[in-house]
């Protein structure tokens, strides 16, 4: 059994350029729901003034069913987003810091030590809070400034995050610049550090095409829990070089070819993909989406 991560409703609508309301979010999510999802990062408590698309966090976590047996995850990435975070009823933060200091520098105007140094607190008074809390490490796999980025401080920087409170680590491949076999060696010397019992999730994007070959890479180094984006989406064609996540229902289809059990109904996620496709205005990336189930 596999468990997946929807990140859609987040990862994936906020790298699109038209922003759905929020009525169409919650219908989405509930879709989702129905097809068998129930870990799915939601919102995300960002400035809205640098990413609009995500502006409407605590309403749309009102609109969401509440009863479903689902876990709701909502990104945050400094104190102002935890403060946000605390007075909704979102169940897990994801809290999210890069590994590579020149993208860090780009993105949040901070090393990659002071990011650490205030999410450590951030973290903390999460848990203390109660929620739950995991940590997302981006470019664990490389940095488009920087290149490689060393292992060494991917795993630094996931151990402070779980000293301070994080029950779970995701490793992100932001840019999609993961292989296969770097992918097994990265976990398998993640779980050499932290123990195979460890909850480790992976985080690919499908932007050179490796994404589910990544993903396979990640289950037979052991890993058990994925993100995935329904229909693909994430790749707006207007802006550069943005391609999605791996695609929800090809990793369904993908582990339901193996025997592998992910919750999922791969009917109700392809149907939920093409209502999608119809909201976007615009073909997603989704394979089965042009293929259908064979
Ligand atoms: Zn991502």
């Amino acid at each position: 059994m596999i468990e997946i991560c929807e990140v859609g409703p987040r990862d994936g609508l906020q790298n699109e350029c038209k922003i759905l309301s929020t009525e169409i979010k919650a219908e989405l999510i509930t879709k989702l729901i129905d097809a068998g999802i129930r870990n799915i990062e939601a919102v995300s408590f960002v400035n809205p003034k640098v990413v609009p698309q995500m502006a409407d966090a605590e309403e749309l976590l009102k609109l969401l069913p509440k009863d479903r047996n689902v876990r709701y995850g909502g990104l945050v990435l400094s104190r102002s987003g935890l403060e946000r975070a605390l007075k909704t009823d979102i169940d897990f933060l994801h809290v999210v810091t890069t590994t590579s200091d020149t993208f860090n520098q780009r993105n949040a105007k901070r090393t990659v030590e002071q990011a650490v140094e205030e999410l450590s607190k951030v973290i903390k008074d999460g848990a203390v809070s109660g929620k739950g809390v995991a940590g997302v490490l981006g470019t664990a796999f490389g940095c488009p400034f920087e290149g490689e980025v060393p292992l060494a401080r991917v795993l630094s920087v996931a151990e402070k995050f779980i000293e301070a409170g994080c029950t779970e680590i995701t490793l992100a491949d932001t840019t999609g610049m993961a292989n296969p076999v770097q992918v097994q060696s990265v976990v398998s010397a993640f779980y050499e550090k932290f123990g195979k019992d460890f909850s480790l999730g992976l985080h690919f994007h499908n932007t050179r095409g490796l994404g589910l070959a990544n993903t396979l890479a990640g289950y037979q180094a052991g890993v058990r829990r994925f993100d995935s984006s329904i229909a693909g989406l994430g790749g707006c064609p207007f802006a550069p070089k943005a391609v999605g996540n791996v695609c929800t229902e090809d990793m369904v289809n993908m582990f339901r070819g193996m025997g592998v059990e992910t919750g999922a109904n791969l009917s109700l996620l392809l149907e939920t993909a093409k209502w999608m496709e119809e909201n976007m205005d615009r073909s997603l990336d989704g394979m089965l989406l042009k293929a259908g189930i064979a």
